[in-house]
């Protein structure tokens, strides 16, 4: 499937309409950025590592009967989506205590939550991505109920499948980012899964493994997201199947 008109280029990835009106090629660029694309930079391999990781992730959660817009892998930077339409929501589940959580309430980071705290967040960069709760959903239509209800149980339904895989893999799945859309009436699992939108921590040592590293200034960005995925079972040297 050849990639056609650029529908849309975001801060890490370029969607492209294809001949089938109910696919996309999502192209993942080796573009960088945090804090709301503040901080930027291209980060070379990058595109490569995180479309390989994600297809990995993606074919993972379908295996355990999670329903995802992953098709196929295209190309090194290229994968085959379905074209949802996209809640403008993100889903952040946690399952250690990090990042914005600690800032606003206090919180010890590395704090280890008992059960995990999922929360929404409106995806708007000018508004910094502010955190949103189900009555702010219905008020102002971003979702209905029913597709809320899809969104949460469908995001812990992917943390029981990847809380396990990490664990196995002797990596901690600390927190993450999913964004849902629909299909053909259902809610579907989009957009990506990579060290880009989750943080991941090395069990023994704590070494942070995600896209802290680029926030921090720490280095090794992207060998860190790589060893992460070669852990999980990422072959990153593989052919691709076509
Ligand atoms: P951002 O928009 O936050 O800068 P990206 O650079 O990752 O993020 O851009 C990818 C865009 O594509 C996101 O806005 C995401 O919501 C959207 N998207 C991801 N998967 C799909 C899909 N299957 N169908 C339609 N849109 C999608
Ligand atoms: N996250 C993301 N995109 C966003 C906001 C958050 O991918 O726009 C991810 C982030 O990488 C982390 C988790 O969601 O894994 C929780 O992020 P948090 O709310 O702590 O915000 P941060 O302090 O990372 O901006």
């Amino acid at each position: 499937m050849q990639k056609q008109e650029e529908l849309y280029s975001g801060k890490a990835k370029s969607v492209f309409t294809t001949s089938n009106p109910d696919q996309l090629v999502l192209y993942f660029r080796d573009d960088t950025s945090a804090f709301d694309g503040k901080k930027r930079e291209a980060l070379s391999r990058k595109g490569m590592v995180n479309n390989r990781f994600n297809a990995f992730v993606m074919e993972q959660l379908e295996e355990s009967g999670i329903h995802t817009h992953f098709i196929e892998l295209l190309s090194e930077q290229e994968s085959l989506v379905k074209q949802l339409q996209m809640f403008p929501l993100e889903c952040v589940v946690r399952n250690v205590a990090a990042g914005s959580l600690c800032k606003r309430l206090g919180v010890t980071p590395g704090l280890e939550l008992e059960r995990p705290i999922f929360e929404f967040f409106l995806k708007n960069d000018d508004l910094g991505d502010p955190m949103v709760n189900e009555y702010h959903i219905r008020a102002f239509e971003w979702a209905e109920p029913q597709y809320v209800e899809q969104m949460k149980k469908q995001t812990f339904a992917v943390n029981d499948v990847l809380k396990a895989l990490f664990a196995k893999a002797g990596l901690i799945l600390v927190d993450y980012k999913l964004e849902f859309g629909l299909y053909q009436g259902q809610v579907v699992l989009g957009d990506e899964f990579t060290p880009d939108g989750c943080r991941v921590w090395d069990a023994q040592t704590r070494e942070k493994l995600d896209k802290d590293r680029f926030r921090e200034d720490l280095g090794g960005v992207i060998e860190a997201y790589e060893l992460v995925g070669r852990k999980l079972g990422v072959e990153f040297d593989e052919a691709l199947p076509i």
